[in-house]
């Protein structure tokens, strides 16, 4: 079954401690659909510029996405550039240019229409519900988020997530929404804004699933270098929900491998700038790395 994602297609200008590389590829929605497609035939929406690098184009046809959504329009495309300190962990916005996604409207194409799986991938709430909005009975919906729009979109975020399966934001931004540390009261106020299930994720710490069978803790597949961890949450999500797309019978059966799957694409993710790394995977190494990872917590 294919995946539908909505979300960011950006040029990243990204500057770690080490090294700095100017308009990569990237966008929450870029990185979600190159990691759903090692699973399932992608369907992406999103919005680029007359600037957007015809290469960037053929990366994406590479990976067989299609780009019936994606609307090409005069002026610039989205340009997000940060900074990594030295530990890699923190980052700091240093541009965000909205270019053309300022005067996005997304607009499905019919045969987006019907797809069973959505990601709304991190962008502006009210988009990710004028996308939900025009989708017929999906069978299970994930959203996906960021702190820019706990602080200035919060009344369309509240909004948006109480119509949503399955909603993913990391530690910080769940102790924002909710004012607690502790990640199973979190978990526990995120279920009452609607969503059934709760995905909280923790970096290197891997991620945590509320749901109605209980717990799950993920773990993170320990890497001996960092290049660059943009995007690792997209992947992280992107793998999850085209995993998901792939098994049959309800989603609680799939969940939990689905979010070993995404905790292993974001592995790879991490181990180049943008999507360099990632645009040079194989599933066999996915599947490696699953198994060396169940390998690493079966007591
Ligand atoms: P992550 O590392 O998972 O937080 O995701 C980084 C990606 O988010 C980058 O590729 C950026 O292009 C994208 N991004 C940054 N700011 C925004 C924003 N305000 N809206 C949508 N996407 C963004």
């Amino acid at each position: 079954m294919s995946v539908l994602i909505v979300g960011s297609t950006a040029l990243d200008s990204i500057k770690t401690p080490n090294a700095e590389n100017p308009k990569l590829l990237g966008g929450s929605a870029s990185h979600a659909a190159v990691a759903a497609a090692f699973f399932t035939p992608v369907k992406l929406i999103g919005v680029v510029g007359d600037d957007f690098p015809k290469r960037y184009i053929a990366l994406y046809r590479k990976h067989k996405i299609n780009l019936e959504g994606l609307q090409v329009k005069a002026g610039k495309t989205f340009h997000w550039s940060g900074e990594y300190e030295v530990n890699m962990d923190n980052r700091q916005t240093l541009l965000t240019e909205l270019g053309v996604f300022g005067t996005f409207t997304p607009h499905l194409p019919e045969s987006y229409k019907k797809s069973r799986f959505v990601l709304l991938a991190n962008i502006a709430p009210s988009l990710q519900a004028h996308v939900l909005d025009q989708m017929q009975r999906p069978k299970f919906v994930i959203a996906d988020t960021m702190d820019l729009w706990l602080n200035i979109a919060l009344k369309d975020l509240l909004a948006l997530i109480r119509r949503v399966d399955a909603f993913v934001l990391n530690e910080s931004e769940a102790h924002q929404l909710t004012d607690r540390h502790n990640m199973l009261h979190a978990a526990r106020e995120i279920h009452k804004l609607g969503p059934k299930y709760v995905i909280i994720k923790k970096g290197h710490n891997g991620a945590f699933l509320s749901g109605p069978r209980g717990f799950f803790l993920c773990p993170a597949y320990p890497l001996e270098s960092l290049v660059d961890p943009t995007g690792a949450g997209d992947s992280f999500v992107g793998a999850l929900i085209g995993y998901m797309a792939t098994r049959p019978g309800p989603v609680e059966n799939s969940l939990r491998r689905a979010m070993v799957y995404g905790s292993v694409v974001a592995s790879f993710c991490c181990e180049g700038f943008g999507l360099t790394r990632t645009t040079k995977l194989k599933r066999s190494e996915i599947e490696g790395r699953v198994a060396q990872l169940e390998k690493l917590v079966r007591f």
